[in-house]
């Protein structure tokens, strides 16, 4: 998907604060951030949210969470804990159609979420 925003700052056509890229995923730093560490990780191809996942994508996810876990670790709030959070569609607040693991951290979080 050529004009998808995600798809774009994969391919470094947007700028974004990367963290972390593989042959799999991609990691920047969210643009509005909501916690001291708030970092999107994505599959560099286009996957237009965790509904169309299925069981052949499990390498994909593993991979996701693997590079999140990381990230905490690297950004200093894996001993704090941190929240990863995947939104589908407009009631969940969902505004970018291309899969996105949140990785947020470095404050408390309350539950339930707004
Ligand atoms: P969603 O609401 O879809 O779960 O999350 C999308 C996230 O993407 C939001 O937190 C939003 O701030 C972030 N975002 C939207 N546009 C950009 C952008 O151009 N660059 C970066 N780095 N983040 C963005
Ligand atoms: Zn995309």
């Amino acid at each position: 998907m050529t004009d998808c925003l995600f798809c774009k700052i994969v391919r470094g056509e947007i700028p974004a604060q990367i963290v972390h890229k593989d042959e799999s995923v991609t990691a920047f730093r969210d643009i509005n951030p909501q916690a001291p560490v708030h970092v999107l990780v994505v599959p560099n191809q286009h996957v237009g949210s965790v509904a169309e996942i299925g069981p052949g994508n499990g390498a994909l996810l593993a991979a996701m969470v693997v590079a999140a876990n990381r990230i905490a670790e690297a950004e200093g709030v894996a001993g704090s804990g941190y929240r990863l959070v995947m939104n589908v569609g407009e009631a969940a607040g969902m505004s970018v159609p291309h899969l996105h693991l949140h990785l947020l951290g470095g404050r408390k979080m309350a539950w339930p979420p707004g």
